[in-house]
């Protein structure tokens, strides 16, 4: 028989898929890391498990306790599951820009889910980064995840999501590019495809409205880069301790109207019906062209699945009125 004990055993060894008509006017490969066949739809249930596992080892969770995360849904979807599993509560603090879907998801497997409000600055007390430290602090028992600055998350990726690249393409991958939140999946699979080969080329997909792109190219933190955008998952208004900098070559800003047409796009033209920052990723590499030589084997990596972004990447309405389609 082959099966595994629990839902758990079923996180990563995902698929690696060639992208075919959307990338016809590149010269190269380029191969698709497709995240959401993980159980949770997403690449974040990879780093949910490895968080709560080194939380456990080290006391920081203790049996019984309360899981508490400011998270845009997918790593706490992760970490609902394991959560599950493991006996554990959840409560997780999420910003009125995400999709309601995402937030029901949540409450599907039992979380409890706090709402706040994103135009606020990060140290506002009604922003998810203040209420979800101030309900760490207010719960007996509880952890505080973290995941922006907790080095579980870019372990994650250096452990599992890197080796499987190298393996799939038979160390013969010449370029990573992927959209960057949390920083976790570039910066523990950039370091990974380093470690192996220094010449591989690693690439950040940006929002406008994001610090990264100019943090990276001028070391300045300019908050005149700060504007709320639409994307989703990707771009940030703070410098995570899980983006490394020094493993990554550069970074490529997709605009929101780009990201959700090219969402669409993978769905109709791929077959493959993904979240809004696959969309980003997969426009990002077509962005980087002048990069890119006939025998190079460039890998996307796509995050979560679209069935979280119906209401909108997937709605022609929502698309009408954000202006994005006629
Ligand atoms: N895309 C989606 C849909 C996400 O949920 C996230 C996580 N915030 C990312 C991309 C970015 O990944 P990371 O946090 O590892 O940088």
């Amino acid at each position: 028989m082959d099966y595994s004990e629990n839902i758990l055993g079923t996180i990563g060894n995902t698929p690696m898929v060639k992208i075919n008509k959307l990338v016809e006017d590149l010269p190269c490969l380029v191969l698709a890391k497709y995240e959401t066949f993980n159980p949770g739809n997403s690449v974040k249930d990879r780093m949910a498990l490895q968080m709560i596992e080194d939380a456990e080892a080290d006391g920081r969770l203790k049996p019984g306790g309360t899981i508490i995360e400011g998270t845009s849904g997918n790593t706490g979807m992760g970490l609902a599951l394991a959560a599950i599993v493991k006996g554990y509560k959840c409560v997780f603090v999420i910003s009125d820009k995400q999709s309601k879907e995402k937030m029901d998801i949540l409450r599907a497997v039992g979380a409890e889910v706090v709402v706040c409000p994103t135009e606020v600055e990060p140290d506002d007390p009604r922003s998810y980064y203040s209420v979800s430290k101030r309900l760490a602090k207010e719960t007996p028992n509880a952890w505080y995840v973290n995941q922006y600055d907790n080095p579980s998350n870019c372990k994650a990726h250096f452990k599992t999501t890197g080796p499987e690249i190298w393996e799939q393409t038979d160390g013969k991958v010449t370029h990573f590019v992927v959209g960057v939140g949390t920083g976790g999946t570039i910066s523990g699979v950039g370091s990974y495809l380093k470690m192996k080969n220094p010449n591989v080329k690693i690439w950040g997909v940006d929002t406008y409205g994001s610090v990264f792109k100019k943090y990276h190219e001028t070391g300045i933190f300019d908050e005149k880069e700060i504007y709320p955008y639409v994307t989703e998952g990707i771009g940030e208004d703070i410098l995570p301790a899980n983006v490394n900098f020094g493993v990554i070559d550069g970074f490529t800003k997709v605009t929101d109207k780009d990201a959700a047409i090219y969402t669409q796009r993978l769905a109709k033209e791929e077959g493959m019906f993904l979240g809004n920052s696959a969309g980003a990723a997969i426009k990002g590499v077509l962005q980087l062209k002048e990069h890119f030589k006939p025998e190079d084997v460039v890998v996307v990596l796509f995050h979560d699945h679209g069935s979280r972004y119906v209401g909108k990447m997937f709605n022609d309405d929502w698309m009408r009125k954000m202006g994005y389609v006629d």
